[in-house]
């Protein structure tokens, strides 16, 4: 007898990672022996510093190797509201902080504890692919607000108030941005503070994973920095990008105390805690020296300047300067084609790895993601072979 596949409807709305997909296909094409340039996935390419690893072995070697609490380490935790107090000039409680692995799980733990069939949850788009993903997951309706170019990809306040309604139950909000790099300013952060006065029931979640790949003449604004509407953010920050971390699966929330219980029950349900030496690690990266994270961003700044420059040169692109993370989220409308088209000419036929914009979200039709986490030699080799190159045929 033929068997049965029952599997459930919600895991069927959960969405794919695109830039996962295109990684995979890039290795396929290296292992038939092509040359190809990766600026598809978003990770940076520099190692871990070394003290950091060192404080995992060290770890280890001491015998850290059970179950913590599910919050994570004390030591951890103080140190993380050391440092966001530190970056966003606020006070907050160490009980408040549940480490996580990853800032990905702060998504989807957030996400679970408010999204329900008759809510609606507001996210940013073209925005990471695991907001959407989750809210269709959970039955509540994604309601996209759009972060435009002609807004230097941020959102327009008066925009996102037209979207709220009164089954808006969480707006999510990211920058610096994945996929454009672009920075939420002041006035803008601002106006949502002043806005969200009239609605004392909604909450906010800021994904601030980006916080300190912050280039010059740009700033970093949290809505944790407004006195009215603290009690309603969840921040969202880690080690991933900023220590590059991607692999060792920590990050962190900050939930408002009436709502840090349910983070605390999900977390229990679903990772008990932490692995105890990547904590150990996290620990070291916050209290040890800070030269490697300046140095990542100095570098980071210098890639910008070069794929912004030269990205513009080419016939078809236009490219806005992003402020932060370590994207650019050139237009490519004036090339006739379609982002997927673009997508797959540059992998095929010039063994380049982007990711088209409509993989995160339907306003990202007409844009491709260049991650710049490459060497500057690999970047040169990228414009080369785009130079050399009619993108309109
Ligand atoms: N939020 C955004 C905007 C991201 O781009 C990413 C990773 O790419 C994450 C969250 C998740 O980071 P982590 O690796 O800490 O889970």
């Amino acid at each position: 007898m033929k068997s049965r596949q029952q599997i459930a409807k919600c895991i069927e709305r959960l969405g794919t990672d695109s830039a996962f997909e295109v990684f995979a296909k890039a290795k396929k094409l290296e292992q038939a022996g092509e040359k190809i340039i990766h600026l598809g996935i978003g990770q940076p390419d520099f190692r871990t510093p070394e003290n950091i690893v060192e404080a995992a072995c060290k770890a280890l070697k001491n015998g850290h190797h059970g179950y913590t609490p599910v919050g994570g380490i004390p030591e951890l935790r103080e140190a993380v509201v050391e440092d966001v107090e530190k970056y966003r000039n606020t006070k907050l409680n160490p009980n408040n902080v549940l480490i996580a692995p990853g800032g990905k799980s702060i998504i989807f733990y957030t996400i679970l504890m408010f999204g329900e069939k008759g809510t609606e949850i507001i996210y940013p788009d073209p925005g990471f692919l695991s907001y959407k993903s989750t809210i269709s997951f959970t039955g509540a309706k994604p309601v996209p607000l759009k972060y435009s170019e002609k807004n230097n990809f941020s959102f327009d306040p008066e925009e996102l108030l037209s979207l709220i309604t009164p089954k808006t139950r969480l707006i999510i909000i990211n920058s610096p941005s994945n996929p454009t790099g672009g920075i939420i300013k002041e006035d803008e952060m601002i106006a949502l503070a002043k806005e969200l006065e009239k609605y004392p029931e909604i909450y906010i979640l800021s994904d601030e994973i980006y916080s300190r790949m912050v280039f010059k003449n740009n700033r970093h604004i949290s809505p944790l920095q407004y006195d009215s509407i603290r009690d309603r953010v969840i921040l969202l920050d880690g080690w991933s990008k900023t220590y590059a971390m991607t692999g060792w699966r920590i990050g962190y929330g900050i939930f408002p105390n009436r709502i840090y219980k349910y983070a605390e029950k999900i977390a229990i349900n679903c990772h008990s805690c932490v692995s105890t030496a990547s904590q150990y690690a996290a620990l070291e990266a916050l209290k040890g020296p800070q030269g490697a994270v300046e140095m990542m961003v100095q570098e980071f700044q210098k890639r910008r300047d070069y794929m912004v420059e030269n990205i513009n040169k080419i016939k078809g692109f236009n490219c806005l300067n992003p402020g932060g993370a370590f994207y650019i989220f050139p237009n490519i409308k004036e090339t006739g084609l379609k982002s997927k088209a673009i997508e797959i000419k540059l992998l095929e036929e010039l063994g380049i790895a982007t990711v088209s914009g409509p993989s995160f979200g339907n306003f990202g039709e007409g844009y491709i993601r260049i991650s710049y986490a490459n060497s500057l030699i690999n970047l040169k080799e990228a414009i080369r072979r785009l130079k050399n190159y009619p993108m309109d045929k």
